[in-house]
């Protein structure tokens, strides 16, 4: 079990109350920067955008402070949008900008690409986790735009290995590196991955000019290409206990709130359905981060099954769910997800579309 991500519910607390919302302005870009570290808790949807917010006023910390924190959050709301209104599965805006393969370079997934700052991220990602934000633009555009592969299959590797996967971030993220969810490609090159990661290194493919960067040849070390093809393993289930006096509470890999009807007497049941796993695989310590998370709300059973095996114990009208797009075939009492600005719900092509409107009521909310 990773270190830095204590599968707890504190712990998530702790890291809020930690943030100094200046010095992460500064320093978010750089690998050692004093960035967040959020970003698995509020995936598996123990807290959300809306309360680290709170939180941090609550704190003494002042809007005008956090402003480039709020961007980020925003963010991550607005790719959430994009997930309620888009089918991810296909390239968004446009087709990928440079596209020779759907499979995904060999020396990622081993990492050995010779780009050290590169090929570290990769191990630690494996061992904790967990990649800086800067470090998964540099390898999505290793990936899609050095090696021209498909954002699909890299998509799903990295999602797979990281604590905080989640489809909508992740997808949009590649599309956006890839020039499907954006308007240019993204590029870095070996000077900005020294600057940004405190390394010196020379020499290698990236090491050449911004100009000629999107004519670069496909390198040699990116040439063999693989196919993965991750399988989850599926915990134990508990047999189901419902008692049907009592509402029915339904938690997934996406909603594990611990503040959700908590002062409420009901059945809490962790639903793992194999298919939505086969669909969107995991590693094994995003499984057990996941299942040490939901073991902190009390009473959870965790059902190894289908949701309609859950509606076959107890009727519809009875059960409650919160909003996801990947809830298929949920039926029963569907509940919003929290958002920083609930307002601001419809599709807009642009993070900066969407920011232009969301910061307005963001600001009015928390000003007045
Ligand atoms: C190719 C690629 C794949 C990604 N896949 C995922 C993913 O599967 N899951 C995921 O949560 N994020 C993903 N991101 C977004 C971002 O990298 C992470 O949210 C961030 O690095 C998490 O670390 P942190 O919590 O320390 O971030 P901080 O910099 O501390 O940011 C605070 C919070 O803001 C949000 N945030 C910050 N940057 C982004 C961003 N670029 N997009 C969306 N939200 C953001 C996150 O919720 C994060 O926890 C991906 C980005 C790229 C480029």
């Amino acid at each position: 079990m990773s270190l830095r991500f204590e599968p707890t519910i504190n712990a998530a607390w702790k890291k809020i109350d930690n943030i100094n919302p200046k010095q992460y302005a500064n320093t978010r870009n750089y690998l050692d920067g004093a960035v967040t570290y959020l970003s698995p808790y509020i995936s598996r949807g123990v807290i959300s955008t809306k309360q680290v917010v709170e939180r941090l006023l609550q704190n003494g910390h002042k809007l005008a402070h956090m402003e480039v924190l709020l961007k980020e959050l925003a963010w991550r709301d607005y790719f959430q949008r994009v997930a309620q209104h888009k089918n991810l599965q296909f390239d968004i805006k446009q087709r990928q900008g440079k596209l020779n393969n759907h499979q995904i370079p060999e020396a990622i997934v081993q990492a050995n690409t010779g780009i050290e700052a590169i090929d570290t991220a990769i191990l630690n990602l494996y061992a904790d986790g967990y990649m800086h934000n800067h470090l998964r633009m540099y390898t999505a555009s290793i990936v899609c735009n050095i090696a021209q592969s498909h954002w699909k299959m890299p998509a799903q590797w990295m999602y797979y290995h990281l604590l905080d996967g989640d489809f909508a971030s992740n997808i949009c993220s590649w599309q956006w590196v890839a020039g499907a969810n954006s308007s240019k490609l993204y590029f870095a090159n070996q000077e900005n991955i020294n600057t940004y990661t405190n390394s010196n290194q020379q020499g290698t493919f990236l090491d050449c000019s911004y100009e000629d960067l999107p004519d670069l040849n496909v390198p040699k070390a990116l040439m063999p290409l693989l196919n993965i093809d991750y399988q989850t393993v599926l915990p134990p289930t508990d047999v189901l206990q419902i008692n049907p006096n009592l509402p029915t509470l339904v938690y997934n890999y996406y909603n594990l709130d611990p503040n959700w009807h908590a002062t409420q007497d009901a059945n809490r049941i962790l639903i793992i359905e194999p298919s939505f796993f086969q669909k969107f695989p995991v590693a094994p310590h995003c499984m057990a981060f996941m299942l040490a998370l939901a073991k902190q709300i009390p009473n959870m059973q965790v059902h190894l099954g289908t949701f309609q095996s859950v509606l076959n114990q107890t009727p519809a009208p009875n059960i409650f769910f919160k909003e996801h797009p990947l809830n298929i075939g949920y039926q029963g009492i569907q509940e919003p997800r929290d958002w920083m600005v609930p307002q601001v719900s419809t599709y807009l092509p642009s993070f900066f579309a969407y920011w232009k409107k969301m910061s307005k009521h963001l600001y009015a909310n928390y000003t007045s």
